[in-house]
């Protein structure tokens, strides 16, 4: 289970601070040093760490203790208002143009991330609220992902665009959008390549992509099991092409778990939903006051 390692130091801290009647100013940074090596042995990105212990400092030394808390509590209270802080306090959904609309969602990301996976969660989401998705693969490279999403689509009830490997994935986008309008479907999501590495022609096809059709909403996909990379992946992105909205896949795996804390400071940008499993029922919206109950215990 993700975040297991964080939980336990975390936990740990708390014990000896709950059982504590009152708090020196020394007790609180003791207690917050042993906060920031958790969190840094999450693989939370260190900026992110700097300015997430700071921050608690400031609130919890000289605090206004609430009389119906102990001061270990309100430094528990406050850590855990500052994590939820940190992922972003609000709920963020995937934008959508009004039923009568088109919207057109492409998604992006690295191979392996569980793109091609979580596009057909998706559709599978959006399909439940009623909309009409298509799902498009744009991945002309590998025939293997072409597959894997009409699989996925049939799976989910939900149509697959594809024109096999000999076009452009500009020129495909384009011609889904057609065949959606033609086909009463309003929702149009891109499958796009990934690469093993971010490289040159990957952000040229997406930026290709969003230059020839009117992208509404560009998803990034990372993976929870590659920490920092993960960040660093997706302030790339965010550079290069811009998005607006990341999803975290495999949160079930035993991952430390500093990226779903790290992304939304580092980026700006929110978790969208987060990947549970390999299952296309296995997606969940993310909840940033529900993920910092659970890493706090
Ligand atoms: P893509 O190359 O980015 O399109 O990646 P895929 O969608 O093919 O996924 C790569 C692998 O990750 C597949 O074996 C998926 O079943 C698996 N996967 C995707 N999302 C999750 C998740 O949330 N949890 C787990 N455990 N596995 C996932």
């Amino acid at each position: 289970m993700a975040f297991e390692s964080l939980s336990d130091k975390l936990q740990n801290v708390f014990k000896s601070l709950r059982g504590k009647g009152r708090l020196s100013e020394a007790d609180v940074k003791t207690a917050l040093k042993e906060v920031k090596m958790a969190l840094l042995e999450a693989d939370v990105s260190f900026k992110v760490v700097k300015q997430f212990i700071s921050a608690v400092q400031e609130r919890a030394i000289g605090q206004d203790v609430q009389n119906s808390l102990t001061p270990g509590q309100m430094v528990i209270k406050i850590v855990n208002e500052e994590l939820v802080k940190l992922m972003g306090s609000e709920t963020t959904e995937i934008r959508l143009k009004p039923a009568g609309d088109m919207t057109i969602i492409m998604m992006a990301g690295l191979q392996g991330a569980g793109k091609t996976t979580t596009t057909a969660k998706i559709a599978g989401k959006l399909k439940a609220k009623g909309r009409k998705p298509l799902l498009v693969a744009c991945d002309v490279y590998r025939p293997a992902a072409i597959k894997q999403l009409q699989i996925n689509g049939e799976k989910q009830g939900v149509p697959v665009f594809s024109m096999g490997e000999n076009h452009k994935p500009a020129d495909i986008a384009k011609a889904a959008i057609a065949y959606a309008a033609k086909n009463d479907q309003n929702v149009v999501i891109l499958d796009t390549a990934g690469r093993l590495h971010i490289d040159e022609d990957m952000m040229n096809e997406l930026i290709e992509i969003k230059g020839t059709v009117e992208v509404h909403q560009t998803i990034l996909v990372v993976d929870a099991m590659t920490g920092q990379d993960a960040v660093n992946v997706a302030g790339m992105f965010n550079d290069k092409i811009g998005i607006d909205g990341v999803i975290i896949t495999k949160l079930d795996g035993d991952t430390r778990g500093g990226a779903a804390l790290s992304i939304r400071a580092v980026t700006g940008k929110p978790v969208l939903y987060v990947g549970m499993g390999e299952k296309l029922s296995d997606l969940e919206q993310f909840y940033p006051d529900r993920m910092a109950s659970r890493i706090l215990g």
